[in-house]
């Protein structure tokens, strides 16, 4: 399918074309043809589907072809709530590109910066705008924004919202805006205080799932380095002396260990920035840019900061810490090896981690491969541990697994019309994606170097435009769990 059989104005089509995209991705397929024709859409998607397209296209297209001006004045016509700043603003530039030759103005308003420019840019008048929940409500309640207008708003990410402590705020949020509106509503999971928002908030649904992409983690070459406890900083320096390295993404748990890794880099000379929550806006902008242009090598980022940071031609993910939930491996791998490039994941694993690596290695159904030849080995003691317990958290550090639930069986993740088709791979799909500028014809699963690069493995998109309300089909099987999944974390 061709972006011009989805009906889109010349005028988008020719900034689709700036941006190199020529064929739609699956969500896109689905979402765009019904957004346009005014329904509600649920999508089962994450960032790297192609996600912000699908929902910024139609209501560019939809705007651009009502009046600008009503009542002498631009208005709010469209909201889009997005948990961060960097998605907000990832968002914002997407669809300043897509309407490019459109009169469609919009603009970003996030927490951690000043509000000033915000209010000028309001003042000045927009028709999309692309907010975080805190700032939105300050601005609101400063009335400098006035969300009566509202026909179509978008909820990106719900989860994360949820996840975030958010929730409140966008139920509030929702309250400003006309009961009478269109809405997209997209979330990787369903925990139940999504679906009854789903409930309240969209009429008849087109529901978009989008199906496993397990060829996306199968691109990527991926390793573990099972380390003596205490050495992971020196592995690490070790692995970014290769200077085959050109850009590496590191992960840590905590923004202490974020700054604590940059401070060790600095130190050998090894140029990197660090991402995280307590970084002020400019500070975290500033790292971005640079680690995008090359200027920085390495950008050591917790999992919240770097959620939805779109970065192409990234080389290597390092996992300095490996995650307790097994789909955020699945997200933080997927940042490389998109638009149809190779990727390289590199994970640091001491003991208190074996069974994270296990849960991993359960999830994407195979055995990450070890690399054997360092300096660190682990003790032929704590390694028996990784071939012979079954998997279950870590006991120690005892703050930590207090801090954060023990995680709601897999199964539990999924809506019933949504759950993985087939074994551990199956529930990837909905966790990652792996499209890039430029990736056409090149979509995971068609991929060479697939491991199981079938038909199965291809994302693909399903709708089904009547199953009326969300209801029976779309309940939650994970039964109210609303502890949020970080709840405690520092991210
Ligand atoms: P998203 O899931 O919206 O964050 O998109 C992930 C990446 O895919 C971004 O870099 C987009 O620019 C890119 N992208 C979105 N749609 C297409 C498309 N149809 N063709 C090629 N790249 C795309």
């Amino acid at each position: 399918m061709t972006f011009n059989e989805l009906n889109l104005t010349p005028a988008i089509l020719k900034a689709l074309s700036l941006e190199n995209y020529t064929s739609p991705t699956p969500i896109q397929e689905e979402a765009i043809p019904a957004a346009l024709a005014g329904r509600d859409v649920l999508g089962c998607a994450q960032t790297g589907t192609g996600k912000t397209a699908a929902f910024s296209l139609p209501i560019i297209q939809l705007l651009s072809q009502q009046p600008a001006v009503t009542g002498g004045k631009r208005r709010i016509r469209s909201l889009i709530l997005t948990p961060t700043r960097e998605l907000a603003l990832q968002i914002y530039e997407n669809i300043q590109a897509y309407s490019k030759f459109t009169g469609i103005r919009s603009t970003a308003i996030v927490g951690g910066v000043s509000q000033k420019a915000q209010e000028r840019a309001l003042s000045q008048g927009a028709d999309i705008l692309i907010a975080t929940p805190g700032r939105l409500i300050d601005l609101i309640a400063q009335k400098h924004v006035d969300l009566q207008y509202v026909q179509i708003l978008v909820l990106d990410e719900a989860d994360r919202m949820l996840d975030m402590g958010f929730i409140h705020d966008v139920k509030r949020i929702i309250a400003k805006m006309p009961s009478k509106k269109q809405t997209l509503f997209f979330s990787a999971t369903m925990p139940s205080e999504i679906s009854q928002l789903i409930k309240t908030l969209l009429v008849n649904p087109v529901k978009i799932e989008i199906t496993p992409v397990s060829s996306t983690v199968d691109r990527i070459e991926q390793s573990v380095y099972l380390l003596q406890n205490g050495n992971k900083q020196n592995q690490l320096n070790r692995l970014l002396q290769d200077q085959s390295i050109v850009s590496a993404l590191v992960f840590t748990r905590t923004k202490r260990g974020a700054d604590r890794v940059t401070r060790d880099l600095a130190k050998i000379n090894i140029t990197a920035q660090a991402i995280h929550g307590n970084k002020s806006q400019n500070d975290r902008q500033n790292a971005l840019r640079n680690f995008k242009s090359g200027a920085t090598r390495v950008l050591v980022a917790t999992d919240i900061a770097a959620r939805g940071i779109d970065i192409d031609e990234l080389s290597h993910v390092i996992n300095f810490n490996l995650p307790n939930i097994p789909e955020t491996y699945v997200h933080r791998i997927g940042r490389t090896g998109r638009a149809g490039m190779s990727g390289v994941a590199i994970s640091l694993c001491e003991e208190e981690e074996i069974p994270y690596l296990k849960d991993i290695q359960k999830l994407i159904g195979k055995t990450i491969p070890e690399i054997k030849e360092h300096d660190y080995p682990m003790s032929k003691s704590t390694l028996a541990l990784l071939n012979d317990r079954p998997a279950k958290a870590p006991a120690k550090p005892a703050a930590k697994s207090k801090a954060n639930p023990p995680r709601k069986p897999k199964s539990e993740w999924f809506t019933q019309g949504n759950k993985p088709k087939s074994g551990a791979n199956g529930s990837q799909g909905n966790r990652t994606g792996g499209y890039g500028k430029g990736a056409q014809g090149n979509r995971p699963g068609a991929a060479g170097g697939s491991a199981n690069g079938s038909a199965a493995s291809r994302p693909g998109a399903r709708s089904n435009g009547s199953q009326g309300r969300p209801g029976g089909q779309s309940s939650p099987n994970r039964n109210g769990n609303k502890a949020p999944v970080n709840a405690g974390r520092t991210q």
